[in-house]
């Protein structure tokens, strides 16, 4: 599939599914995942730009997807640059799901908010949350940095949010990597509205 997230996602979905099926008497229960996914859909999304100070003059207009961009190809989130220190914020609430140290994200973080869709945080300079901690919008993941492949770049926060369920109506024809902005949502929209 797309990203590891989305492959783990479906992963444990699907494996709950196989747990609730394989036994008889559980079998009337299988609508209880949809019911608990539809909920997810319904949850209010109000986010605020994730990074303390920020505007939205901190990041270009074309940072998503921009295109060549290195091993990457296409730019899947947006980069808001900061003073390296600067609080890294949730954008809005949800669950640390995950935070790991290496590879292109540096020091990363990972929200599972309303909608089923993941926030991603990466270059941190430190990470100051830890796995399955509920967090608020506002609530502090870590600071500002330059880590992974940020390195000798100015310090910025890479943001972006994926989903696993695809929204087919923004596939797009023309774009590099196209069609993958089913799976990639771009940040912008929501963060220019206030
Ligand atoms: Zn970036």
């Amino acid at each position: 599939m797309i990203t590891n997230t989305t492959n783990r996602f479906w992963f444990a979905l699907l494996s709950v599914f196989a747990f609730i099926l394989r036994d008889r008497r559980m079998r009337k229960w299988f609508w209880v995942p949809f019911v608990i996914i539809g909920l997810g859909f319904l949850l209010p999304q109000n986010m605020i730009i994730p990074v303390k100070g920020a505007t939205t003059k901190s990041w270009a207009d074309d940072s998503f997807w921009a295109y060549p961009w290195g091993t990457s190809i296409t730019h899947k989130g947006i980069d808001i640059f900061a003073e390296k220190g600067k609080a890294v914020v949730a954008s809005t609430h949800g669950i640390v799901i995950y935070t790991y140290e290496g590879g292109k994200g540096g020091k990363s973080v990972m929200v599972l908010g309303p909608k089923w869709r993941f926030h991603y945080y990466a270059h941190l300079d430190e990470i100051k949350t830890f796995p399955l901690k509920p967090v608020k919008r506002g609530s502090i993941l870590g600071t500002v940095g330059d880590t992974g492949n940020a390195k000798g770049k100015p310090p910025h926060l890479h943001y972006a949010i994926t989903t696993p369920f695809p929204y087919f109506h923004l596939k797009d024809s023309v774009a590099v990597h196209g069609w993958k902005k089913m799976f990639y949502l771009d940040p912008d929209i929501w963060l220019r509205k206030k």
